[in-house]
């Protein structure tokens, strides 16, 4: 047995409130949990929705919010104890592994599954109590530029664009159409390269498609001073010219915006294939038939099965995924301010916050 004390972090106490500090209770993971010490948590646009626009968390309020983690395994449960040390990301949805959605192969719609910052206190602070399963193991020396705590934005902003391409069955053949090229679209755009399709980026940010196309993209287009039928004749001519076998296109919604959905709804041809990446609460109108009329396919997906995990983070690892250009490191302390300025859309990168272990050392006890 071992626990760790003196962890802190910061709270949401009522919706649409700002962040406070908190103290947390002695943290004594049972058998099969473990105290993860934080070395970065991601902020996602899921906490902005918890936080500032009313979205209910599943465990009651106050509550730890985010669930991108990365650290280190500090404290473990009797049946887990061959983690301690051990440097992991967490996965952003912990199936249960038991229920028949989880043995029929359908982990990622457990209605039993554990989402930090969800489900229980989450990553905004010096450490976690999570369970055990699926933690996915990180190497102890990292190529150069990479650091443990960068590596937390695997979870979910990584990971949940890998599982829809995957599933997709993506293959150098294929055209892929990324549209909405921000914090989660960026990383779409490079695992779609990485694994061979031409790739078209679509956004309405001219910074973010310059990047792209740093990234991977091999044609970027505005869709700021670009109608749909200018979109679709582009992307046409970018078919024809890369000279990919695959039937269909391969759509990508990764904006989580009523324009990108439109969009990518209205690029569907003969054979197409949607996947449904980002979110919104909005509805828009959509002539729904085109599914049929294209023998079109459309899929979704709530974030990604933890087993897909190391091969997510292994195009991390090999350089295939850059991580650096799409993100920026703020101390932990800065939680409420943070959390603010992504809420208004003020910084460029997806942010991540990490604590000061070196400044606030929590005690790790061990009891027989
Ligand atoms: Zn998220
Ligand atoms: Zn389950």
């Amino acid at each position: 047995m071992s626990s760790v004390s003196g962890a802190h972090g910061f709270q949401l106490k009522a919706p649409k409130s700002p962040l406070l500090p908190c103290a947390l209770p002695a943290l004594e993971p049972r058998a099969d949990e473990v105290v993860v010490e934080v070395a970065g948590c991601g902020v996602c646009h899921t906490d902005i929705g918890f936080a500032f626009e009313g979205v209910p968390t599943r465990h009651p309020l106050p509550l730890i919010l985010g669930h991108e983690i990365s650290g280190r395994v500090a404290a473990a449960g009797e049946n887990c104890l061959g983690s301690l040390g051990q440097s992991v990301i967490v996965p952003a949805v912990i199936p249960c592994g038991e229920c028949a959605a989880c043995r029929s192969g359908r982990a990622t719609i457990c209605r039993k599954q554990f989402m930090p910052g969800n489900d229980g206190d989450g990553g905004f602070a010096t450490h976690v109590l999570l369970p055990a399963r699926g933690l996915c193991r990180v190497p102890e020396s990292l190529p150069s530029g990479l650091r443990l705590e960068m590596l937390s934005v695997v979870a979910d902003a990584v990971t949940t664009p890998y599982e829809a391409i995957r599933r997709s069955g993506l293959s150098p053949d294929d055209v892929a159409v990324v549209v909405g090229v921000g914090g989660v679209g960026g990383f779409g755009v490079q695992i779609a390269a990485a694994l061979g399709a031409a790739v078209a980026a679509i956004d309405i940010d001219r910074e973010r498609l310059d990047l792209a196309a740093q990234h991977g993209a091999g044609m970027v287009l505005d869709a700021s001073s670009t109608d749909l039928k200018g979109l679709k004749a582009a992307v046409r001519s970018f078919s024809k010219e890369c000279g990919r076998k695959g039937i269909g296109l391969k759509i990508f919604e990764m904006s989580g915006s009523p324009a990108g959905q439109a969009t990518a709804f209205g690029l569907l041809d003969h054979g197409a294939y949607l996947a449904v990446v980002g979110f919104t609460p909005r509805p828009i109108e959509l002539r729904f038939s085109n599914l049929m009329a294209f023998d079109a396919t459309a899929r979704g997906n709530w974030g990604c099965p933890p087993e897909q995990y190391p091969a997510a983070l292994q195009l991390v690892l090999d350089g295939k995924v850059a991580l650096a250009p799409y993100v920026e490191l703020h101390p932990l302390a800065e939680a409420p301010a943070i959390l603010e300025a992504v809420a208004q859309h003020s910084l460029r990168r997806r942010a991540i916050l990490t604590p000061d272990h070196h400044k606030n050392k929590p005690g790790v006890e061990r009891t027989p």
